[in-house]
């Protein structure tokens, strides 16, 4: 355990973003759902608190813990109180009383993903309809409209449901590493059957913009299944064009701003 330097606080910009996914007429999370993380250099990261509400978190509702512990913990099988036991060894700052969230292991591995510096899990009502149907892999793979592909890419990463902590960790890096393989670059957006969703981003800006876009697509999936017509899908071509154009970098520039 390191030294604790209680001025060390999480970035405003980090705790902004929490509260905004938090916002109830933002419609992602309720009571104590959903958590965030944000890289505080090589070492370690911040983390959601267990049991805090994402819409009145401050500072202090984060926990500082440490990286390695919990990405050597991807690599066995542990029971639920070995779980808790890495949990208190990467918290660095145990005599907070805090606890890290048990996503602190799928945080922990997405966050040493390349230019990944913020991390926003989320339980989108808007989304969660899409996310049960049997098709909802297809529906990660399709893309309606422009905007959609530039804050979210041409695909979202669709992750089989399993049990939330560490074996969801585990899910999704498997199925990061495959998108990864497929596409040749990596997701700005998670979908996990069943459950919710997950933005990646090097800002603050650009877990909201990704979070958001989802939700007003998952509204325009809605709404095209209640009609029932033919639904035109982007295709392929075209989407690789969107994200390629030199317009819309720079728009993502405005929106985003440079990495911290
Ligand atoms: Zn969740």
């Amino acid at each position: 355990m390191t030294n604790i330097d209680h001025s060390f606080r999480p970035p405003d910009s980090f705790v902004e973003l929490s509260r905004t996914l938090g916002d109830p007429a933002e419609d992602m999370v309720i009571l104590a759902e959903g958590n965030t993380s944000a890289r505080a250099g090589d070492d370690q990261f911040w983390v959601k608190a267990s049991g805090r509400s994402l819409r009145e978190i401050s500072a202090a509702g984060f926990v500082l813990v440490r990286f390695d512990p919990l990405l050597a913990a991807l690599h066995r099988t542990l029971t639920d109180e070995e779980v808790r036991e890495v949990l208190r060894e990467a918290n660095d700052d145990p005599a907070s009383g805090k606890v890290p969230s048990v996503e602190a292991f799928m945080h922990a591995w997405l966050l040493r993903l390349p230019g990944v510096h913020v991390v926003g899990h989320t339980h989108p009502t808007a989304l969660l309809p899409l996310l049960c149907l049997e098709e909802s892999e297809t529906l990660a793979n399709s893309r309606l409209f422009p905007d959609e592909i530039v804050c979210c890419g041409q695909y979202a990463c669709w992750v089989p449901y399993v049990d939330p902590g560490i074996e969801l960790a585990k899910a999704i890096a498997r199925s990061v590493l495959a998108f990864q393989e497929q596409h040749g670059q990596l997701p700005k957006v998670l979908w996990l059957q069943n459950h919710g969703l997950i933005a990646l981003g090097a800002t603050p800006a650009e877990v909201i913009s990704a979070s958001r876009m989802s939700v007003k697509a998952a509204r325009v999936w809605q709404g095209l299944l209640a009609m029932g017509r033919p639904i035109h899908i982007l295709p392929d071509s075209l989407r690789a064009r969107i994200e390629s154009r030199p317009d819309e970098h720079f728009r993502q520039k405005m929106l985003w701003g440079d990495p911290a």
